[in-house]
């Protein structure tokens, strides 16, 4: 993937790798997310070029809000996995440590 670094327009190949010239990437979801929109993932080559013109004169690249949060919000999920998951396996663990318990409480009341 062909992109463009958001800290300082220079090329990159990927939108998430570090930059050569800069030795930044992005950090946040909403930084890689404007890092993705920066990429020829989504824009063709030539456009690609006036945004990389624009981010290194520093008048910036102003992005669509939704278009971010979007992207961002599928960054989140990937990166931390599925939130219900991980509740569903510690509420598991917490019915059979409980199962546990009223097993030993009934086996010691029928032994004697
Ligand atoms: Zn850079």
């Amino acid at each position: 993937m062909n992109a463009v670094c958001i800290h300082c327009g220079k090329r990159k190949s990927g939108a998430l790798t570090l930059c050569g010239v800069c030795g930044r990437a992005p950090d946040s979801s909403e930084e890689m997310a404007q890092a993705v929109l920066l990429s020829d993932h989504n824009l063709l080559g030539e456009d690609l070029g006036t945004l990389a013109a624009r981010i290194a004169s520093g008048e910036g690249v102003t992005f669509r809000t939704e278009d971010v949060e979007r992207i961002a919000r599928n960054i989140d999920v990937t990166r931390k996995g599925r939130p219900w998951k991980s509740d569903w396996i510690l509420v598991l663990v917490g019915v059979l440590f409980f199962l546990a318990f009223v097993m030993a409480v009934l086996i010691r009341s029928t032994q004697r």
